[in-house]
C-alpha cells in the first residue's frame, strides 16, 4: 500500500464505520483493519469522506466589465483547503464559435492551472440556439467529455425562448446529455428592474424585489414542463425558494427526472440584508430571500426533494461590487467554495442533516448525476480523493485569514462554524495537510465525464 488511512470513521453510502483506506497510487484498493502502507495517516477523531464535489463553480469569468476574482489557480487551491477535489466550471461560446474551438479555448485557460481535477458544462448560448447547424457537434461534446448542458432562461445573449428551449433539450436528450438551467422570466425581470430605475428606486433591495419567486417558480415550471415535452432529463441549479422547490417536488411526484440544487447562500443568508450597510455585495441571481425560504431549502436538502449543494462561485471584489449608480450594474455573484463543506456540516446538523445526506449532497450525487464514474465514493476503485475532516475544529470565517479565496470579502465573515478539513488527498496525493495546501497548480486533470 502507498498510503494507508488509519483509524478514521468513514462516511459512506453503505453506513457509517471505523476501517482503515488502503491506497496504491492514485485509487483506493481496500477498506479493512490494521491495514499498513509507505505512508500512513493517523485519522483518529477525524470523519473520512469522499472528496467534495462542487459542480457549479464560475472562475475567471468573464461578467461584462469583469472577470470572477478567482481563477483557475487560486479557486481551485481554496476548493481544495475546503475539502473539495473535484469542480466543474462553464464553457461559455461566443456567437458564431464553434462549441468543440470553445471547449478547447477554456481548457488551455484550466489546464496546467488547477489545482484539484475539473470537468467542464457546455454553454448552449441564444445565437447557437438560434443556429440549429450549429447543435450538429453535440455527440462529439458529449465525447469529448462534456455531457452536460448549460441553459438560461435570463440574461440577454443566454436566453432561449420556449421553441429554442424545446429544440435544444430535444437535441441534448438525443445524445444522451443532462441540460442544467438557470430559472428566471428574464424578460419579465428586465421590465420590472426599469420600471424600478424609472421610478427612482436604485438601491441594492431592488434587486432582490425586481426578482421575485413567483417569477422563478415560473421559469422552473416551464423548464419542467418543456423537459417532459422534449423526453429530457433536467437538473434545476441554483434553486433559491421554497415556490420553485415545490414545482420539482410535484415534478418529481409524477416521476419526472428533474434534479434540483441550491447553494449555501440560499440556506443561510436573508435578503433583506440587501438593505444594510454594504448590502451591493450580496447582489447575485437569484437574490437571496427569506428565513422562511432558507429552512424550506434546509428540509429539501434533508428530505430528498433537491439533489445537491452546489455554490454558483463567483466572486467579485468589494471594490467592483461598491460605487454603483444603480443596483442594475452590480456584478452578480458570490464566493462560497472553500466553506460549503463546514458550512453544510455545522448548520446542517440544526437542520435535519444526518452526516450520510450531507456526504450525499456535497459528494455522492453531484458524481453521479454529472457521471463522475469513478469519485464521490469511498470504494476499492474509486480515485483515492479523499477528506480528513476534523468535526472538533472551530473556524471563525474571515476572508483573506482563514479563507484562501482570491477576493477580499466573504458573505459569512465572522461566523463560526465548528468542523473544518485537516488533511485532503487528490488522487493518491496528500495536498492538503493540517490545514496548508501542500499541493501543486497543475496538478489537477481535466475528467472525461460520462453520462447515463
Ligand atoms: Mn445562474
Ligand atoms: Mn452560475
Amino acid at each position: 500500500m502507498d498510503i494507508v488511512i488509519r483509524n478514521g470513521t468513514l462516511i459512506t453510502l453503505g453506513g457509517i464505520f471505523s476501517a482503515d483506506v488502503g491506497i496504491v497510487g492514485e485509487r483506493i484498493v481496500v477498506l479493512g483493519e490494521e491495514l499498513h502502507g509507505k505512508m500512513e495517516l493517523d485519522a483518529t477523531g477525524c470523519y473520512v469522506l469522499p472528496g467534495g464535489i462542487d459542480p457549479h463553480v464560475h472562475l475567471q469569468m468573464p461578467v461584462g466589465n469583469y472577470v470572477s476574482s478567482d481563477d483557475f489557480a487560486s479557486g481551485t487551491v481554496a476548493a481544495a483547503l475546503g475539502g473539495t477535489t473535484t469542480v466543474i466550471d462553464f464553457v461559455e461560446p461566443e456567437p458564431g464559435e464553434p462549441l468543440l474551438d470553445a471547449l478547447e479555448k477554456r481548457r488551455a485557460e484550466a489546464d496546467g492551472r488547477v489545482a484539484v481535477d475539473y470537468g467542464l458544462h457546455m454553454t448552449i448560448p441564444t445565437w447557437h440556439a438560434a443556429h440549429p447547424e450549429a447543435l450538429d457537434t453535440l455527440s462529439e461534446v458529449v465525447a469529448a467529455g462534456v455531457p452536460s448542458f448549460k441553459l438560461y432562461l435570463a440574461y440577454e445573449g443566454l436566453r432561449l425562448d420556449d421553441p429554442q428551449l424545446y429544440r435544444v433539450m430535444k437535441a441534448i436528450a438525443g445524445v444522451g446529455g443532462l441540460p442544467i438551467i438557470h430559472c428566471e422570466n428574464g424578460p419579465l425581470c428586465e421590465t420590472l428592474r426599469a420600471q424600478a430605475v424609472a421610478q427612482g428606486n436604485t438601491t441594492p433591495i431592488y434587486h432582490a424585489l425586481t426578482r421575485p419567486p413567483r417569477q422563478e417558480a415560473e421559469a422552473v415550471s416551464r423548464a419542467i414542463d418543456l423537459a417532459a415535452l422534449a423526453g429530457s432529463p433536467l437538473y434545476v441549479v441554483h434553486v433559491s425558494c421554497e415556490e420553485s422547490m415545490l414545482r420539482i417536488q410535484a415534478a418529481r411526484v409524477r416521476g419526472e427526472p428533474v434534479y434540483g440544487e441550491t447553494c449555501p447562500q440560499y440556506l443561510l443568508l436573508n435578503g433583506m440584508a440587501l438593505d444594510l450597510p454594504d448590502g451591493e455585495r450580496l447582489v447575485c441571481s437569484p437574490p437571496l430571500r427569506t428565513e422562511e425560504d432558507n429552512e424550506a431549502l434546509w428540509g429539501g436538502l434533508a428530505f430528498e426533494d433537491l439533489d445537491v449543494l452546489a455554490t454558483d462561485h463567483c466572486p467579485f471584489t468589494a471594490a467592483e461590487k461598491s460605487g454603483h449608480a444603480d443596483f442594475t450594474t452590480i456584478p452578480g455573484g458570490l464566493p462560497s467554495i472553500e466553506a460549503r463543506l463546514s458550512l453544510a456540516y455545522h448548520f446542517g446538523q440544526r437542520h435535519w442533516m444526518t452526516l450520510e445526506r450531507w456526504v450525499e449532497v456535497c459528494c455522492t450525487n453531484p458524481a453521479r448525476i454529472f457521471g463522475l464514474r469513478r469519485k464521490g465514493q469511498i470504494a476499492p476503485g474509486f480515485d483515492a480523493d479523499l477528506v480528513l475532516f476534523d468535526p472538533a475544529r472551530w473556524v471563525t470565517i474571515q476572508a483573506g485569514r482563514t479563507l484562501h479565496e482570491q477576493v477580499d470579502w466573504s458573505p459569512y465573515e465572522g461566523m463560526t462554524v465548528q468542523g473544518w478539513p485537516r488533511d485532503v488527498l487528490s488522487r493518491g496525493r496528500v495536498i492538503v495537510c493540517d490545514g496548508e495546501f501542500v499541493g501543486e497548480q497543475g496538478w489537477g486533470r481535466f475528467v472525461l465525464r460520462e453520462q447515463g
